[in-house]
């Protein structure tokens, strides 16, 4: 086998056995094979055409109108745009939100993603962890009492709506009454929603964190829940943020407003057609059947006596760190002494079927290395 052929193997056979990590896995854009032997390049402004004319923007403002109204809003009061990734999206709201409020102080829990650290690092904004609780989520009580000796600065909220590891998501009904109750009257809310984003909006009770309550900006990762053959994501943000940071270029003819100059074309394609495929029927057929995969894997991992939670309706089952051989052939994130399985689409009942076997040996091996001591 050529090295190209065995690399494709590798990716396969692990993408097939993968577990552990929000990546859907039931696309194929074959379809779209032409469009490789071009180059496509959505650089600048998605609203604005560039004299560079070989894009996809039609697609990606189409994407943007449809994650509008997902996130109860429309398109005369939020801007976005396609990103690279989760990533990228939370390092823009924090820089809306650094632009809107140069001396604010950005608050986010401990739960929250690795990358946003950097990302405050990169920005160079004042900022502070806040405990988390057990499930994951912010503890409220360390919030306030952090707010209460900051009270004369502008608050920045850093909200996790499905935190990485637990999938726990950061209640905006209590950030919302200790700004009432400290009087804030400068603040910003950015909401994480790497992967809940497009799962969200689909849950009952629906979690709190769109545009109808009032938040400032939204990242989303498109390669997770939605899925696809490369990273991307969307953010959205109150179009008044964005026209306080858009600058106009006349080497490239539109706005400076994204975080890169060439963005990537294809990504907004693939994510057009995912939504004429499924639409949002078809998202909610998708988040109820990655629920109910949920509630089979938590009960099962119970059966076997591994002590499986999770966050409500969450997607993401959390259960006691099997071994380091379990975690690397099934790809199973951990964390201290915990392990998750993550339910999304792609993954079939015959996939985590196989955990459970390789969890059920293992204990039976151990319970006979007991028995013979
Ligand atoms: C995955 C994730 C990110 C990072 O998103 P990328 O798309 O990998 O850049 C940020 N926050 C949370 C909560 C995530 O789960």
């Amino acid at each position: 086998m050529n090295t190209v052929d065995k690399l494709y193997k590798r990716i396969k056979s692990n993408t097939d056995s993968l577990l552990g990590y929000p990546l859907a896995k039931d696309f194929s854009y074959q379809q779209f094979a032409p469009f490789l032997d071009l180059c496509i390049n959505n650089i600048g402004d998605p609203e604005s055409t560039s004299t560079l004319a070989i894009d996809t923007k039609e697609m990606e403002r189409e994407c943007i109108a449809f994650f509008a109204d997902l996130l109860s809003t429309n398109m005369d009061d939020v801007w976005g745009y396609i990103t690279n990734g989760g990533t990228e999206g939370n390092l823009y709201g924090l820089y809306l939100a650094r632009e809107n409020f140069p001396n604010g102080v950005v608050y986010y829990s401990e739960s929250t993603h690795y990358s946003v650290k950097k990302n405050l690092h990169l920005l160079n904004i004042n900022n502070i962890v806040i405990r988390s609780q057990e499930n994951g989520e912010m503890d409220y009580e360390d919030l306030e009492q952090t707010l209460m000796l900051r009270r004369d600065k502008p608050a920045i909220f850093f909200l996790n709506i499905g935190s990485t590891m637990k999938e726990a998501i950061d209640d905006l009904d209590k950030i919302k009454a200790i700004i009432r109750k400290f009087a804030i009257k400068d603040y910003y809310i950015h909401c994480d929603a790497a992967f809940l984003g497009s799962v969200a909006p689909f849950v009952t009770p629906k979690p709190k964190f769109d545009f109808s309550e009032g938040v400032d900006s939204i990242s989303i990762s498109g390669h997770k829940f939605i899925g696809g053959p490369m990273p991307s994501g969307i953010v959205m943000a109150k179009r008044n943020h964005r026209n306080r940071v858009a600058n106009s270029v006349s080497y490239v003819g539109t706005f400076d407003t994204t975080i890169t100059g060439s963005r990537n074309g294809l990504t907004p394609l693939f994510m057009w057609s995912f939504i004429q495929k499924f639409g949002k029927e078809g998202l909610n057929r998708r988040v109820q059947e990655s629920i109910a995969l949920a509630d089979y894997v938590k009960d099962k991992l119970n059966e076997l006596g591994l002590n499986a939670w999770r966050n409500g309706k969450a997607l993401t089952v959390v259960f006691d760190k099997p071994s380091d051989a379990i975690c690397t052939k099934h790809q199973l994130a951990s964390e201290d002494d915990i392990a998750h399985v993550i339910c999304v689409p792609g993954i079939k009942k015959a996939h985590v079927d196989l955990l459970f076997e390789d969890l059920a040996k293992e204990q039976k091996a151990l319970e006979k290395e007991l028995v013979l001591a």
